[in-house]
């Protein structure tokens, strides 16, 4: 699939939309979801052109790729999550439910978590 330069991220990226910024570096900008499940729900995305995790695994620099775990993890204990525990989530595609077509990672955090997948 080509990359939609409109799409939702691709705008926050360009400075289009605003977002609550949480972490930003070379590589990787991080903000807070717009619709938070979990009191703690943060998007952390790489600054490329990359679709979903297929695209950036698949095309990605080893640099991009290092830099979007570190963010994820500095992240996690800059919120304090380290100390209780929390989710990593990417959904891919369509059976995955992504619904913005710009590789993200959530960090979901802040409670107990339920069932890592729901049941039917
Ligand atoms: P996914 O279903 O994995 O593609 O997740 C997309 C996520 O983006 C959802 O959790 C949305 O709440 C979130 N989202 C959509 N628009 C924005 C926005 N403008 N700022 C922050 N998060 C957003």
């Amino acid at each position: 699939m080509a990359y939609d330069t409109q799409n939702i991220f691709a705008k926050i990226l360009r400075g289009e939309i605003p977002c609550a910024k949480v972490f930003e570096n070379e590589h990787v900008l991080a903000f807070k979801d717009i619709a938070p499940k979990a009191p703690v729900h943060i998007v952390v995305i790489p600054k490329g052109p990359y679709t979903d995790m297929d695209d950036f695994t698949a095309r990605a620099t080893a640099d991009e790729i290092t830099a979007l775990l570190r963010a994820t993890g500095a992240i996690a204990r800059e919120q304090g999550l380290d100390k209780t525990g929390y989710r990593v989530i990417n959904n891919c595609g369509a059976n995955g439910g992504q619904e913005v077509p710009h590789l993200h990672l959530h960090i979901l955090g802040g409670k107990k978590l339920g069932r890592m997948v729901a049941a039917d």
